[in-house]
């Protein structure tokens, strides 16, 4: 018998990763491309369904390939259907991608935030109960965030809750990839980090940031701005786990300590501040891949048992 797969993908700005997860959340034939090459002829959306049916033709005699799953940088809408913005990826707003590809390939399409996908991978791998809050932050170019409460990841209305890297800060001018002014991600994530080594330790390479200059005031205020959207989500939901993960907190040197005083710093005493209960992730490349894959094998679960009390009925 073939082993039951989903094909998992993680699409970001730079690299697009593909897998086959099965229901053990093994995964099988890892592939990664540059997302460049899937725009050849200007359309990501054919270059993209190209790319994965071709994929599957290559694994379908050995696997059977029960649905599609994709993480993407984007905002989706609360259908889980439509992607609706994708700041790094030209030809990938307001797309109906689910419909699109479900016509094509004949199997279940799924759709997610990739940062949503980075944590059902964590919830699987910490073993995090499904009861309770648990927030994740994802700090890597820009500020990713997801929440779960009781067992599920919160959508809100429109499908985009978690879009934390965005709160403004007053006195902050600099334009976001979202074409706001003053979002906390502009002064807080990689992409600042990027703009600050630059400009005050031209002579360092990123990667050594931490390392040579962990103690300079600049690099202090980064941190500082950094436990300002964590502190206010924590005070808000008040939870059980924070997981903290992303490439900016994997650097060598990176101050955990610090980030973790400043959390504490502005959160209200004695609760929740006190026991808060942090979480680091490893910031492994095939966790979106893994993750996308747990999150297909979970709708098709749903499907199913919808399909069975139909039929119950
Ligand atoms: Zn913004």
């Amino acid at each position: 018998m073939r082993n039951k797969c989903v094909v998992g993908l993680d699409i970001g700005g730079t690299y697009c990763r593909m897998g086959l997860v099965d229901r053990m959340n093994r995964l099988y034939h890892p592939y990664i491309c540059n997302t460049m090459d899937l725009n050849g002829d200007k359309n990501f959306v054919n270059g993209l369904m190209a790319f994965i049916k071709s994929y599957i033709n290559l694994h379908e005699k050995e696997y059977e390939i029960q649905a599609i799953s994709m993480g993407f940088p984007s905002t989706i809408d609360h259908e889980r259907k439509v992607v609706l913005s994708t700041p790094n990826i030209e030809g990938l707003d307001n797309v109906s991608i689910v419909d699109l590809y479900e016509e094509e390939f004949k199997i279940p399409v799924y759709i997610n935030r990739d940062v949503n996908m980075l944590m059902y991978h964590d919830l699987e791998e910490l073993k995090i109960p499904k009861g309770g809050v648990t927030l994740g932050f994802y700090i890597g170019t820009g500020f990713g965030n997801a929440i779960y409460i009781n067992g599920e990841i919160l959508l809100g209305k429109h499908g985009v809750a978690g879009e934390l890297g965005h709160i403004p800060v007053i006195g902050n001018k600099k334009k976001c990839s979202c074409g706001n002014e003053g979002c906390i991600e502009a002064v807080a994530a990689g992409r600042y980090l990027e703009e600050l080594c630059k400009t005050k330790f031209p002579e360092t390479n990123i990667k050594d940031i931490y390392v040579k200059h962990g103690d300079a005031p600049e690099i202090i205020e980064q941190i500082e701005y950094l436990s300002i959207p964590i502190a206010s989500e924590i005070n808000i939901f008040d939870p059980h786990h924070i997981i903290l993960g992303g490439g900016i907190l994997q650097m060598e040197g990176f101050p955990r300590k610090l980030l973790e005083e400043f959390v504490v710093k502005h959160t209200r005493k004695p609760y929740p501040a006190y026991g808060l209960n942090f979480l680091y992730t490893l910031d492994e490349q095939e966790n979106g891949i893994i993750g996308a894959g747990i999150y297909g094998h979970h709708r098709l679960t749903v499907a199913n048992n919808k399909c069975y009390l139909a039929t119950a009925d």
